[in-house]
């Protein structure tokens, strides 16, 4: 018998006949683009969601990143995590920026803040950290780094949509915070993206980087980039929002089933929640120790896919493993243990919103080689 397809994720679409109003909205208005009506309703709403003050919306998180650094003229180098995709070292490249790669500690696989300081050189001008799969850095402790050393701290918040810690968003941690809409993530305009920021004039300045560098008709105040969101997907993001805390929901679910099925298998181990934090729950890593599993990563991610299963090996191989960037000083393994173990050992589990109870048991049978 053949299976039915199961990928890593699966975007969950909105009732077409709940999108047609808002385009005819946009028929109506005949703005598609530049900071259109939905534009601003959007930036609006998903200000007061999130919790955060000023937030700019961008075509991607990709250029979100690059701009980000722009805004705040990082230059040199840059302390960064390996465990990450690789847009987040791409966007200190397209700034002419040198990536030095920390190690990530082994309970959440964040940059670990007890090896920053010794990464720390006269080039050192910023921190970009990552909240890997939408778990929390230790916030606190990288912020008493940057402010001894006094260096920028940009998150890449690709997975930390909706992420609170004791209350507060984790976005309005550091100067600057990115998130990513695109179409596999939590929350999605599609292709999108976001950069939240502390100030209405940091919120005026990045909006102008995204727009080319105009700054009213007539002035160009910088070499900035087209990185707008249209009003298409303005609308899609507004009726995702309107579904969002449906789908938290439900995340939350198959993630407490993974770990009720996944719990008594010896070799396999998977991240807990953080008290005082409110998870998104995007992905569902878990860890593969071959020796005690009897099975590595990769043979799993094999078993899985000839029953029709697409895991994923998020992150692998790591940044730092990349063609562009592995011959950087700080790109070796002796540099970058725990994320060179973890590296080998990772694989995401499907979860999405249309992910059945069903589904979920016939992965987890096989995790536990009873299939
Ligand atoms: C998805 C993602 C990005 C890139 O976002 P895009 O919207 O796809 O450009 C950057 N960083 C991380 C950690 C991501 O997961």
């Amino acid at each position: 018998m053949e299976y039915k397809r199961i990928t890593v994720t699966q975007p969950y679409l909105p009732p077409l006949n709940e999108f047609i109003p808002y385009l005819e909205q946009i028929w109506n208005n005949k703005w598609l683009t530049n900071n259109g009506p939905l534009h601003q309703q959007l930036e609006k709403e998903l200000a007061e969601y999130l919790g955060v003050k000023y937030i700019s919306l961008f075509s991607n998180g990709t250029l979100a990143l690059i701009s980000a650094l722009q805004a705040l003229n990082i230059t040199g180098e840059v302390i960064t995590t390996p465990f990450s995709f690789v847009a987040t070292t791409h966007s200190l490249w397209w700034n002419k920026i040198t990536p030095v790669f920390v190690d990530i500690e082994p309970e959440y696989l964040n940059l670990d803040p007890t090896k920053i300081e010794a990464a720390i050189t006269d080039k050192t001008t910023a921190i970009m950290p990552v909240h890997v799969y939408g778990n929390p850095c230790k916030m606190y402790e990288i912020q008493q780094i940057a402010d001894k050393y006094g260096l920028k701290v940009i998150y890449d918040a690709a997975h930390a949509f909706g992420v609170k810690m004791n209350g507060v968003s984790v976005l309005n941690s550091g100067d600057l915070s990115i998130l990513s809409f695109h179409a596999t993530k939590v929350y999605s305009t599609i292709e999108g993206g976001a950069i939240i920021c502390h100030s209405e004039e940091m919120k005026h300045h990045i909006d102008n980087l995204k727009n080319f560098g105009f700054r009213g008709e007539l002035v160009v105040e910088e070499p900035g980039i087209n990185a707008k969101l249209n009003e298409v997907q303005a609308a899609y993001g507004l009726l995702q929002l309107k579904y969002i805390d449906g789908f938290f929901a439900i995340r939350k679910t198959i993630t407490e089933n993974y770990r009720e099925l996944l719990k008594d298998i010896d070799g396999i181990h998977f991240l807990s929640d953080i008290e005082n934090v409110i998870h998104s729950y995007s992905y569902f890593p878990i860890l593969i120790d071959d020796k005690v599993y009897g099975m590595n990563r990769d043979e799993l991610y094999e078993k899985l896919k000839e029953n029709n299963i697409f895991a994923r090996k998020y992150f692998y191989p790591l940044i730092s493993d990349f063609e562009p960037y592995h011959e950087l000083p700080t790109a070796t393994s002796e540099n970058l243990q725990i994320a060179t173990k973890v590296a080998k050992q990772v694989l995401c589990l499907p979860i999405y919103v249309e992910l059945s109870k069903l589904d979920i048991v016939r992965i987890c049978l096989i995790l536990k080689k009873e299939k």
